[in-house]
This record gives structure tokens, sequence and C-alpha cells, in this order.
């Protein structure tokens, strides 16, 4: 008895977040998952999240920051870098030089994107070519209801945007895949190699236009088509943007409507709470700022990504117009006393695949904020790792809040690994840790999360805003 009482006492034991959850709070985490579904359906590209983000903005009082001139304590703005990504704040009434808080999570998911030149016809049936983004398991892309959303610029300079597929009665588009009776040479083939890339080909059209005799006639009727439609020609395609991603919406999984299924949620999951918690925030201490970036499933590269200068170049704005300047030495004052919460999704331990899960340091759905010291693979490499003082200083902050939430890393040692955008935050010389969502299939078409967790995330940056 005095040991089982010794235990409880001493001994770590992870929360499953339901145990801990009132009614009240249960339908509350109902509600904003609600909300949370309709937030995925609107944005299915980093440049319908960003759009989605800003009219949620708008309606929260956020104004853009250009339309003023100096800000104050209180005042609410946000910024969008190229459409991709967005950055809003709320200005603090503590001195800017004590830092700000910062939550960052990404908006470009995994998918097919069309080729620059990617119509052709084969076998009398028109498609379009495709090379994938980011990681994925090209199996789960084929024989799968698609749809079409992007940009295309016409020769006018006018633009003109997609989204075919997602309308009760829109079509849809799929890749198509060989049936099992004549897969023999194709099921023999590791599931790595089954499906090649060059494969993952979007069928578009089969029915040539009305009383032509060319060869390319299916080719040509959705040309026709395309022009009648959007007015554009197929040279417009080589500066277009088209992305091809699943054409269902989120659901509700299970009897109990524990989890939500959609494609996406790596990394919408971190993005619909991070802004949930930024309209929630009123009057902080220190500046709050969600960041909202693109390009993190591939590196994180390019002008619209973490490693962008945009966060640096829009904290100095900020800076500027809070104080009336902004030297080099208050920038780097600023943003050495600031912290981040790189918040992107962890992997949930599968109960098919528990082998490859190390138990008592793998993230489980429905036991909370999920924290990562570190990620990297092999030995650490490429990891940002958080210190003891500032992992020590969040965990105290969530366990002063009853914010429910478990340590992890990703998988066993050696198994693989990943990195997110924490490590070129670090880079510039602030206090960050990895934190996220656990999510069940990861960059399949269809990932799943805990509603539990989701409020938990919620929770997790409305603390941190509010405490650090
Ligand atoms: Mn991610
Ligand atoms: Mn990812």
């Amino acid at each position: 008895m005095i040991d089982k009482k010794m235990y409880e006492q001493l001994a770590y034991k992870p929360k499953n977040v339901y145990d801990c959850m009132t009614p009240e709070q249960r339908r509350e985490m109902m509600d904003m998952c609600e909300e949370y579904r309709k937030f995925l359906d609107a944005g299915k590209t980093e440049r319908e999240c960003v759009k989605t983000a800003e009219k949620m903005a708008n309606e929260h009082g956020f104004v853009p920051f250009d339309s003023v001139d100096s800000l104050k304590p209180g005042d609410k703005v946000y910024m969008i870098n190229r459409k991709k990504n967005i950055l809003l704040a709320v200005i603090g009434d503590g001195d800017i030089t004590e830092g700000i808080n910062i939550v960052g999570a990404h908006i470009d998911s995994p998918r097919l994107d069309l080729k620059q030149n990617p119509l052709y016809q084969s076998t009398e049936m028109a498609l379009l070519k495709t090379h994938y983004y980011g990681g994925m398991k090209k199996y789960q892309w084929t024989a799968l209801p698609l749809a079409l959303h992007g940009v295309i610029y016409t020769k006018d300079g006018n633009q003109v945007e997609v989204c075919i597929g997602e309308k009760d009665d829109d079509p849809v588009f799929c890749v198509t895949d060989l049936l099992p009776h004549l897969a023999k040479t194709q099921m023999e083939k590791k599931l790595s190699e089954a499906i090649e890339g060059e494969a993952l080909n979007i069928l578009i059209g089969g029915m040539g236009i009305n009383g032509s005799d060319i060869d390319d006639k299916v080719k040509l009727n959705i040309l026709n088509i395309l022009n009648i439609a959007y007015g554009i020609k197929e040279e417009d395609f080589i500066s277009a943007e088209l992305e091809v991603v699943p054409a269902f919406k989120a659901r509700n999984v299970g009897l109990d409507n524990s989890f939500v299924g959609a494609y996406g949620q790596d990394d919408r999951v971190c993005a619909f709470t991070s802004l949930k918690s930024i309209f929630d925030i009123e009057a902080p201490h220190k500046t709050a700022l969600c960041l909202l970036v693109d390009k993190e499933e591939i590196g994180s590269t390019g002008n619209t990504g973490m490693l962008s200068r945009f966060i640096d170049m829009a904290i100095a704005e900020l800076i500027e117009k809070l104080t009336g300047k902004c030297d080099m030495l208050m920038f780097n004052r600023v943003i050495r006393n600031s912290a981040c919460m790189s918040s992107d999704v962890s992997a949930a331990v599968d109960p098919n695949y528990i082998e490859v899960f190390e138990k008592q340091n793998s993230s489980y759905a429905g036991h909370g904020m999920a924290l990562m010291k570190y990620t990297g693979s092999r030995g650490k490499s490429g990891a940002s790792d958080a210190s003891s003082e500032f992992v020590h200083e969040i965990t105290t902050i969530l366990n002063n809040d009853n914010v429910i939430w478990q340590t992890c890393e990703l998988g066993k040692v050696d198994q693989g690994g990943g990195g997110t955008i924490a490590m070129y935050i670090a880079n510039l010389n602030i206090d960050v840790i990895d934190c996220g969502v656990p999510v069940l299939s990861m960059h399949s078409p269809f990932e799943v999360t805990a509603k539990g967790d989701i409020y938990m995330a919620y929770k997790t940056y409305m603390a941190f805003y509010r405490d650090r």
C-alpha cells in the first residue's frame, strides 16, 4: 500500500486528456473541432489557407500592418508575404526588448503539383503530369477522388483562381491504378517502388472535341473547355501553380466522434489552434505573434519558407512602428529575449505498428500536447535541441494552467526521424521547442487527430501567450 502511494507520488504518468476534462470543456472541444473542420475544407493549399486566415483575422479586429502608421499596446495587425505566408501580431503592454512570444506553424502539405507543361493525350484519354510535393507514400494517392486547386495567369495578366472537385456536383480527378489481376509484377516490387513518380498522372478527360479528326482531339477538347471557362491557353500552365489534393471533406471519425479525419492536418491543425489562440488572447504582456509559413515539407527553403528573411523583416518593422526606430542592437535584444513554440504535428503511436515506436518516449492520441525537446534523426542529427531551462519554463507554464501534455520523440532511435522549422528559428537566437498534435496516418490523404489533443494545443498556445 505504501509502495503504491509512493509510486503515485514519485513516478511520471502521462494523463489521458478525456479523464481530465469537464463536460463543459468537452462541449467546447467539440464546437472548436466543428470550426476546425470548416477551416480545413476552406484551405487545402497554402494560398487558400492564408486567405482563410486573413478573413478570420479581419473578423477578429486585426488590420493590415501597412494600414497603420504606429503601434501601441493592444493593437492587432497582420502581414502577408507573397500570398503564402501570414504573420499576425497582438501588441503587448511590456517593453518590446523583453522579447516576443511566437507560435510558428506551417500551412503547406504533401500533394501532387502539376508540372509546368502538364497536359497530354494517351490512349485517347487526356492526362496531367505531376511532380509530387513533400514526403509521401505514392501508392496512397492512386484510386482516390482528387480536386484541382491553384492559380493561373492569363496573357493579359488576369489571375484565374481554380478550385474544381470540392462541390458536390463538380467533377473530380484521379490517378488510376492497376487491377490486381494484372499486377503480378507490380505486387512483387517494394512498396516504395511499386508506384513510380512519373506514373502519378491525373485523368482529366476522355472525349474528343466534336467533329474533329486530329489525333489530339481529347487534349484539344480539354483545352477548349479550359479556354471557355477561364480564358486560358496551354502556355498559361507554365506560370501556373496548380495543386492536386484529396477531394473529400474533413470528417468526424469514430462512433463517439472523437477524432478528426482529413487531408492536410499536418500542419493546419497547429495553424488553426495557433490562430484561435491569438484571436482569443486579450492584452498580453509580451507581444504575441502567430507565424504561418510555407515550404516546410520540402525543407523550409525559398522566400515563403522559414528560411526566408520575412520573419526578421516583420519583427524589425513591428519594432519600428512601436518605438519609432529599430537599430541592429535593439533588434538583436528583442530576438534574444523572444521564445517560440515550433508547432508541428508528431507521430501518434499506431496500434497497428507499435513496433516502430519506443513506448515511453512516443506521443499517444488523446494524451495531450506533444512536446519534443529535439527532433532530427540518427544521433539527433539536424536537431534543434531545446535547453533544459526552456523546457522547464514551458512545462511549468503548462502545469500551472492545467494543460495536459506529453513528451515524445519521433519513433525509435535509427528508425527514421524528421525536422521542423524549429532549427531555423533557433538559428536566429530564439529559444524554441517543438510541440504539436499527435497524428495517425501522417502525410496520407486522410490524416487522423484526436479532438482532445486539438483542444489542448489551443490551451497550450493560450498559456504560452499569456504567461511566458
Ligand atoms: Mn509538419
Ligand atoms: Mn509533414
